[in-house]
């Protein structure tokens, strides 16, 4: 039977009265103490899941992903919300329906240049966290032969206004929206978003594209806008474009969500808001 039944609907006693003075039966009943909690936090769990705007088959996958190991699903979740209540803006949801406010701009953002990572231009920036990662994921890529070319980084809430208007003005407002983000509805804003290398799909047959697929959850960076994911994300597929979310984050998204980093995200924020 399905945990989240389990949970919804509460596990009967079936056992005879007849032990009930027994040692058996007082752990027994001891194991269905410690199992409540468990029930409510799988009740609780399956409502955020609803609330995620999940595609019904996909929904389903996860729960039974949940259901083959719950123990490793919460504490994972205990780890990455605990960093969520840290630090807020690292795990926010920031996308087409959800926007960061204008004047959003990280306190601990970090210049790139003479840091020794290989950069397009001088001046982009990234946050504390994700340049840290960063660092640590270059040069694990730079033992293998790969190097990892940051193109862009923390883009300002003015700077995406002027990018919106200049992508609606050379290909109209349709085709603007699938390929760049509104002012506020940018993960760049956050200072943890990154791409990679040349920004096109070429990018995808390269060697540090499939450097990065291989590797970049164990460094906490996940892939935003995966292919075919254009109804779900809203955006077109890029292959250049991570996210840093931690370690935690990546392992609950890769073991529990299917690999998808909007999954995650949008039942973390059903959860938490
Ligand atoms: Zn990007």
């Amino acid at each position: 039977m399905c945990v989240f039944a389990l949970a919804s609907c509460g596990r009967g006693n079936s056992q005879g009265s007849a032990q009930a003075a027994s040692p058996q039966k007082l752990s027994q009943q001891q194991k269905q103490t410690q199992e409540n909690p468990q029930k409510s936090a799988l009740a609780a769990v399956e409502e955020s899941l609803e609330k995620a705007e999940i595609p019904s088959s996909d929904l389903t996958a996860i729960k039974q992903r949940i259901e083959a190991s719950p123990d490793r699903f919460f504490d994972l979740l205990a780890k990455v919300e605990a960093v969520a209540k840290q630090d807020p803006y690292l795990l926010k949801r920031v996308d087409k329906k959800k926007s960061l406010p204008q004047d959003y701009e990280p306190g601990d953002l970090v210049l790139l240049d003479k840091t020794g990572l290989s950069v397009s231009r001088p001046g982009h920036r990234l946050r504390k966290p994700a340049y840290e990662a960063l660092v640590s994921m270059s040069e694990a890529a730079r033992k293998e032969g790969v190097s990892l070319l940051v193109s862009s980084a923390y883009r300002s809430y003015a700077y995406q206004v002027e990018v919106f208007a200049r992508n609606v003005k050379e290909m109209g407002q349709k085709e603007a929206e699938r390929v760049s983000a509104h002012p506020g509805a940018s993960q760049h804003q956050l200072g943890t978003a990154i791409d990679f290398g040349s920004i096109t799909d070429a990018f995808a047959q390269t060697k540090a594209s499939a450097w990065l697929v291989k590797n970049a959850a164990n460094y906490g960076f996940s892939l935003s806008y995966p292919k075919g994911m254009e109804p779900i994300t809203g955006y077109v597929w890029e292959s250049w474009h991570y996210r840093y979310i931690g370690t935690d984050a990546t392992a609950l998204q890769t073991e529990y969500f299917l690999g998808v980093q909007c999954y995650l995200i949008q039942f973390l924020d059903a959860r938490l808001s």
